[in-house]
């Protein structure tokens, strides 16, 4: 841990170490411990002028003061105090000492909220000295030893010798454009806030503030990242040209308006001589991200450099394997690999190779490789953790990479933590989708279900997925067995005259059954939620989920994209003995809505961007001020960032990062979709 250094006078060894426990080493830590909220003690009042209800501050001399046991071993004080016009009682739990700060006959303020107590007015627990009364007093996160009380105390008394060492970041002619608080003035409101319209305003420059530090910390990384010259560079001639040209023609199918545009930004970085490409591509499931990852490596091994591409499962990367090597079939001289942990190849394979495609098992090779990648491909990139990428390339050199999503990002998301990378969006589906028909099937519905669909399958010749229930804790032997018992009855009572397989975590030949299952030997693929992201079999149109509620919404919606994925009509149900309203909306909410946009934004309102990116955020302390879904406030600060730079093109951005911020990123960068 770090050393604290306070220039203030009066904490010692003891309270430093407390300090610590929050994150505070310096003043300027000390001032950025942000009160979560206020209350406003600043209304005063006489005793008998006083109502019932209301927040404020009284004058009053201590008649009597009395400790009191109770019974239970608890303790009481309580106060008499009266002014000219009245009397009032005041109230404490286990608070003896309190005696020795309260003299009888003595005057002091007191503030909280009066209500009536054994037909006395009352105040219960009132605050009092002159840092807790009479004014808007701010609450702090606390720790053990260290109230919100002795925080009011430190700062009000060193205020003075703790704002000079603020300095304005921002310049003179922002700061009127925009009508901003300057900051000394803002982080003074904020702790000893003076009104309410100001403590606002103080709120509102200080959650900029955050905001411009993500940002200009986005900005840096994407000033550094294009300093650097992409590893190898990529040139796109006549002739290649031309052989694109042949092998889109060549497709199956015709690629959509939206994967055209996507292609072509996509192309562009990867001639960009100057900058190594950094591109995510975000797009709904199945949308059809795979053929421009195709279409970008075909073009980086016609310049005879290696692409790598990282699936996040085995049965992924191997399908992924099977696509490319079905449409590069005509082009033999490109040698596709795959690498996965059950699938090893040699150090003098992995060098002839052209496309190679691959688990994080690639991870441990990475020093036979590195000097080769043209191009690095994440697909799914949402699964893989935060420093697993750092590990394939050189800070230094970096390929150009594309990582690719279906979890949308909102673009207030985007803006703050992902300024660094271009962005492409493929916001249409192949024409001819339907979208999925889902449906909640509560418990008494099942078997009709079941029939419906046995049904189908022997009608028209369709397959179906049945998606064992998720288990907490993802203890791998516990959802082993379930799945296993579920299929055992499965096949035995509900589809005994249809064929059945079971993939788990555990199984050994899954490979050879998701083979079978695609050559429309098996009818339903009973399976834990392994299936969750990528798999794609377009003659498999049902899909069931049990014990749906267990699933968070986007991996709802990454498992109905499983279906859907050719042009007929495809079905998704929900099984689930919930009957919570809460759960039964979201998942009524999940049925009505096929997009997975409205579904992400639907989560965002339900759980807040900071339990779904919290990924994103690793290395940032979590934002005290400002609001990811405050679009306004993000507008607000980008406008203030663009005019900074617009104005001042040499201005240094890291002025911007806020100190405390600074710190933490020094420690661990934002390196999950940023490179760093
Ligand atoms: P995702 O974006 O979820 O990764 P995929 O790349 O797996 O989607 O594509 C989903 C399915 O759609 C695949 O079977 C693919 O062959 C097909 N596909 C992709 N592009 C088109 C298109 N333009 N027209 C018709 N089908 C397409
Ligand atoms: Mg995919």
């Amino acid at each position: 841990m770090q050393p604290s250094i306070f220039k203030l006078p009066g904490i010692g060894p003891k309270t430093s170490q407390k300090l610590a426990k929050l994150g505070i080493f310096t003043d300027i830590d000390l001032l950025n411990h942000i009160p979560t909220r206020y209350i406003d003690f600043s209304h005063t009042t006489t005793i008998s002028t006083a109502d019932l209800n209301q927040n404020l501050t009284i004058t009053g001399k201590i008649n009597s003061f009395n400790n009191i046991y109770t019974r239970y071993g608890k303790n009481i004080q309580k106060a008499i105090v009266s002014d000219t016009t009245g009397k009032i009682s005041l109230i404490w739990f286990n608070q003896p000492y309190l005696a020795q700060s309260l003299k009888v006959g003595d005057t002091y303020k007191f503030a909280g909220k009066i209500s009536e107590y054994q037909g006395a007015k009352t105040i219960i627990a009132p605050q009092f000295g002159d840092h807790n009364t009479g004014k808007i007093i701010p609450i702090y996160p606390e720790t053990h030893g260290l109230s919100s009380k002795w925080f009011r105390k430190i700062i009000s008394q060193n205020i003075s010798q703790l704002l000079p060492q603020i300095i304005e970041n921002l310049p003179n002619s922002i700061i009127k454009k925009y009508k901003l608080m300057p900051l000394d003035l803002a982080y003074s409101e904020v702790h000893l806030p003076t009104k309410e319209k100001l403590l606002q305003k103080a709120r509102q420059r200080l959650a900029i503030q955050e905001l411009l530090s993500l940002q200009s910390y986005s900005l840096i990384q994407k000033q550094k990242w294009s300093l650097n010259q992409p590893l190898h560079t990529l040139k796109i001639s006549p002739s290649i040209s031309q052989k694109i040209k042949k092998l889109i023609d060549s497709l199956p199918f015709k690629l959509t308006t939206s994967q055209v545009k996507v292609w072509h930004q996509t192309l562009k970085d990867l001639v960009n001589p100057d900058t190594p490409g950094n591109r995510l591509i975000q797009g709904d499931v199945g949308s059809g991200k795979t053929i421009i990852a195709l279409l970008a490596t075909y073009f980086t091994s016609l310049n005879k450099f290696l692409t790598i591409y990282l699936a996040p499962t085995e049965i992924l990367a191997k399908q992924h394997y099977q696509t490319f090597n079905s449409i590069l079939t005509k082009h033999p001289q490109i040698r596709i690999k795959l690498l996965t942990s059950s699938n090893k190849i040699t150090d003098k394979d992995l060098k002839n190779t052209d496309i190679l495609i691959c688990t994080h098992a690639v991870l441990f090779r990475s020093s036979t490789l590195a000097q080769k990648i043209g191009l690095l491909i994440i697909d799914e990139q949402h699964k893989f953790g935060v420093k697993q990428r750092s590990r394939l390339t050189d800070p230094l050199h970096p390929p150009h990479t594309i990582t690719m999503t279906a979890t949308p990002i909102p673009r207030t998301i985007s803006l703050t933590y992902l300024g660094n990378l271009s962005l492409s969006t493929i916001d249409q589906l192949p024409s001819g989708r339907l979208p999925v028909k889902t449906f909640l099937v509560p418990n008494s519905k099942k078997s009709q279900c079941y029939q419906w669909i046995k049904t189908e399958i022997k009608k028209n010749h369709v397959q179906s997925y049945i998606v064992c229930p998720f288990i907490e804790e993802s203890d791998i032997n516990l959802e082993v067995k379930a799945a296993t018992q579920e299929f055992e009855f499965l096949s035995q009572n509900i589809f005994p005259d249809l064929k059945l397989a079971l993939i788990h975590g555990k199984t050994k030949n899954s490979q050879d059954l998701i083979e079978k299952f695609k050559n429309k030997k098996i009818d339903i693929l009973v399976t834990t939620p392994i299936i969750e992201v990528g798999i794609d079999i377009p003659n498999s149109t049902i899909m069931i989920i049990q014990s749906a509620e267990r699933f968070g919404l986007a991996q709802l919606h990454q498992l109905r994209g499983r279906v859907g994925r050719g042009s007929t009509q495809s079905y998704c149900y929900l099984f689930t003995q919930s009957i919570d309203p809460k759960t039964l909306n979201r998942l009524k909410f999940f049925q009505q809505h096929p997009s997975g946009s409205d579904i992400a934004e639907y989560d965002l309102s339900l759980r807040g961007p900071g339990e779904i990116f919290s990924e994103l955020q690793h290395g940032h302390p979590s934002l005290k001020l400002a609001d990811l879904q405050n679009s306004q406030l993000i507008e607000t600060s980008q406008q203030i960032l663009k005019d900074i730079t617009r104005q001042n093109p040499k201005f240094n951005l890291s002025q911007l990062l806020n100190p405390h911020l600074s710190k933490q990123l020094k420690i661990s960068s934002l390196t999950s979709l940023a490179q760093n």
